[in-house]
């Protein structure tokens, strides 16, 4: 399921090369539309069929050792993919200028073990951003520490500060931006300029953004991390990773990748090429809704805060304005006071916002969230109990007046109980 893509086999049956989208001159509207289709994959159809299969049959001996030289894009063993693969590889490479390929894990937690992995090894210190997804945490703190690489935590405004906390065993920096649950947006370049002129490593986890908002490598990241179950996939049916290399990468998270056995069914690699033709439209529908949420959510008295990078308030705003090319369809809000009991009544009772983990399917959600438990390096100090939504892509007067009807139980408790003795 490596991919990279090296061939330029565009024809006019349509597919261009995964090879550093930019020099195609096209707009990554156009590039959506067209990644990963080589004819030589496709024949004649629009997609990709799904190829199944484990052994790969040689016609001699001859044949199976001179492949061994030369698996790029050829069948070799079905751990290394089929066209299926190999076309969800190819357009993510082609959506990240300067990538040299891109790798697929069975969910992003994978695709960000694996990447760590790639760079890391014992006695190695890792500079991690305190805002960063609670199991990214849970795998620097375990299985890394085990293996003998320290974790130290930073707080997600250092920006060009970072310089400070470099130590001679620095060899990683990740970044998340905006961070999970409270949506601090990263100095990425300052902090690249850094990492830089120290030789060190950076990843970043993409998933929020996708390279359609944040082009990271173009930016200078050397890894570019996706959970493809949220936007990518799009449709809340599949789980899926994704990590896209510089050069200067490729060939170590290749290896790693191959040698921790990585693998994605050909089911899923189909969902998500069929999720990504649609990326662009629906993410502009996610950042539209959502903004439209978030500012009416801005103005009622019942919220402290809402942490959506678009908005004035939200930490780092005017780097998202400065790097962002828009927000997608997630971001929380703080309640102006009240307890966990009355957090619930308001998520509870909502109609059109499903409660689960994850986001980036169609659909809205809504989860209660406390972030002050997960950090080390820095405090986050609310007003009230936390609340995460996906805006999905729904109507969003509807999805507003589900949440007024919510405010408003809320507001009934917290207003309630505040009598009590
Ligand atoms: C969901 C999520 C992940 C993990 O993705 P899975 O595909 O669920 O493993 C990684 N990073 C962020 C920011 C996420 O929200």
């Amino acid at each position: 399921m490596g991919c990279r893509s090296l061939d330029s086999q565009g024809s006019r049956r349509g597919g261009v090369s995964g090879d550093s989208g930019a020099g195609d001159g096209l707009d990554p509207a156009t590039r959506l539309v067209l990644a990963g289709r080589r004819p030589e994959w496709t024949d004649a159809l629009v997609n990709p069929p799904v190829w199944r299969g484990s052994t790969v049959l040689y016609g001699s001996v001859a044949e199976m050792r001179a492949r061994q030289h030369d698996t790029h894009h050829k069948l070799y063993y079905g751990r290394r993919g089929t066209p299926t693969q190999w076309a969800l590889a190819d357009a993510l490479t082609a959506l990240e200028p300067g990538a040299a390929g891109t790798l697929l894990y069975p969910s992003g937690v994978a695709a960000i073990a694996a990447a760590l992995m790639s760079v890391l090894s014992a006695g190695d210190e890792l500079l991690m951003v305190d805002s960063a997804y609670e199991p990214t945490r849970s795998l620097c703190d375990g299985l890394l520490a085990r293996m003998g690489i320290v974790t130290r935590y930073y707080d997600p405004l250092v920006g060009g500060g970072i310089a400070e906390l470099i130590g001679p065993r620095t060899r990683a920096i990740f970044l998340e931006s905006p961070g999970s649950l409270t949506f601090e947006v990263q100095d990425v370049p300052a902090i690249v300029a850094v990492a830089r002129a120290h030789g060190i490593t950076t990843l970043i986890d993409n998933s929020w953004a996708t390279p359609l908002f944040l082009p990271a490598l173009a930016l200078g990241v050397d890894l570019s991390i996706l959970s493809c179950t949220k936007y990518v996939v799009g449709h809340s049916d599949a789980l899926l990773g994704s990590v896209t290399a510089a050069p200067g990468r490729w060939q170590a998270l290749r290896q790693a990748s191959y040698q921790l056995g990585q693998h994605v069914g050909p089911d899923d690699a189909w969902l998500g090429l069929r999720g990504l033709r649609t990326l662009g439209v629906r993410l502009a529908a996610h950042r539209d809704n959502g903004l439209r949420v978030a500012r009416w959510l801005a103005e009622q008295p019942e919220v402290a805060a809402v942490l959506h990078p678009g908005l004035p308030g939200c930490p780092g705003h005017d780097l998202f304005a400065r790097d962002f090319r828009g927000a997608s369809g997630l971001f929380s809000f703080v309640l102006a006071g009240g307890d966990d009991a009355a957090r619930v009544a308001l998520i509870d009772g909502l109609k059109l916002f499903g409660i689960g983990y994850s986001w980036g399917g169609f659909e809205s959600l809504a989860i209660p969230a406390d972030p002050q438990s997960l950090r080390t390096a820095t405090r986050f100090a609310a007003a009230g109990p936390l609340v995460r939504l996906h805006v999905g892509l729904e109507d969003p007067g509807d999805l507003i007046a589900d949440l007024a009807a919510g405010l408003a139980r809320f507001r009934a408790l917290r207003d309630g109980s505040a009598h009590q003795p």
